[in-house]
């Protein structure tokens, strides 16, 4: 069973959006276990962004050279069945060992080209504010860390561990950053929207992160509202992932032409405010690279390249010299 091979948690909170008469409810997609995860493809891997490779000590993924990720804690409030690292988080995964935090410490210390630090793990904002705190203080001490970034899915699916110690402990002199981790506009239920408010009040700028999948938000008027619900609650879309090729979730995975044309239709008919970048994590630790649709040079059969003059392509399709024609 799926629910064997793979961690399963779900919060009160999310179990009250499920619909039990609907078979196809996108919240049940994201956090109830399917048979289909049995089904592996050969191109998924258990580790799909590598982040073991670029791991120089325990906790600390450095992948790019002016950002690291510190993974202090390996288990989340909930447990998605798309996730990239469903095969390093589990109940009872706690956070970095009392050795293995001042390493990972060091390590981001003796580094002086780390910019900004990014809390990840699991789901970081698990930890009490005590710990938090400690965690995000310690950072902040670090003279060449201007930046903290914690990517949570907390404030949508326990919306009510934010709250003033927390706040407290996300506070520092340095800039810090909450991206939320969050897929269809139900999950930003009333109290939701409240925690990120408290956030926001608090001085702290949210950004979002979605991960596009089949069923759940793979559809222009369910992904342009997420992206509204976004800036309404003063979030700013940053990411729309491609879903890794994590074991067992080819079912939720869309094509990259499908997420392009989902970007080309929020385009235009969407605000400017509601448009995240499309990225694919390239496996094999690659990085990320942006996927979405290309609007230069798009050249219609029969068109060639000869005298090229460059064309834009706008928003309802239609191409257009640059520079026009005087
Ligand atoms: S909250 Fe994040 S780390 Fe945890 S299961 Fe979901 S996607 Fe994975």
């Amino acid at each position: 069973m799926a629910s064997e091979r793979y961690p399963v948690a779900i919060t009160p909170e999310m179990a009250a959006l499920i619909d039990p008469c609907d078979p196809t409810d996108p919240i049940a997609a994201q956090f109830v276990p399917s048979a289909a995860e049995l089904d592996e493809t050969p191109d998924e891997r258990a580790d799909p962004i590598a982040d073991d490779p670029f791991s120089p000590v325990e906790g600390v993924v450095h992948r790019y050279p002016d950002r690291a990720l510190l993974k202090i804690v390996n288990a989340c409030a909930v447990y998605c069945r798309f996730c990239f690292r469903r095969e390093m988080v589990g109940p009872g995964r706690g956070g970095l060992s009392a050795k293995a935090l001042p390493a990972a410490i060091a390590y981001i210390e003796s580094q002086p080209q780390i910019w900004e630090v990014i809390l990840s793990g699991g789901d970081p904002l698990i930890l009490s504010p005590r710990r938090i705190k400690d965690v995000v203080g310690r950072l902040a001490a670090i003279p060449h860390v201007q930046v903290i970034r914690v990517h949570t899915r907390i404030p949508v699916v326990a919306p009510e561990r934010i709250g003033a110690a927390l706040l407290r402990a996300l506070r520092t002199e340095k800039a810090t950053f909450v991206v939320l981790h969050a897929n269809h506009p139900r999950e930003l239920t009333p109290e939701a929207r409240a925690a990120c408010a408290r956030l926001v009040d608090a001085g702290i700028p949210m950004l979002s992160q979605s991960v596009l999948l089949r069923g759940v938000n793979d559809d222009v008027a369910t992904l342009g509202t997420l992206m509204r619900t976004f800036v309404a609650c003063r979030i700013k879309p940053y990411y729309l992932h491609h879903a890794d090729l994590a074991p067992g979730t080819a079912h939720l995975r869309t094509t990259i032409a499908e997420g392009q044309a989902l970007m080309r239709s929020l385009r235009g008919r969407f605000s400017g405010l509601c448009q995240p970048t499309y990225v694919l994590d390239i496996p094999d630790g690659h990085g990320k690279s942006p996927i979405g649709p290309n609007y230069v040079n798009q050249r219609g059969a029969g068109e060639s390249d000869a005298g090229a003059t460059t064309l834009i392509e706008d928003y309802n399709g239609r191409r257009h010299a640059y520079p026009p024609k005087p």
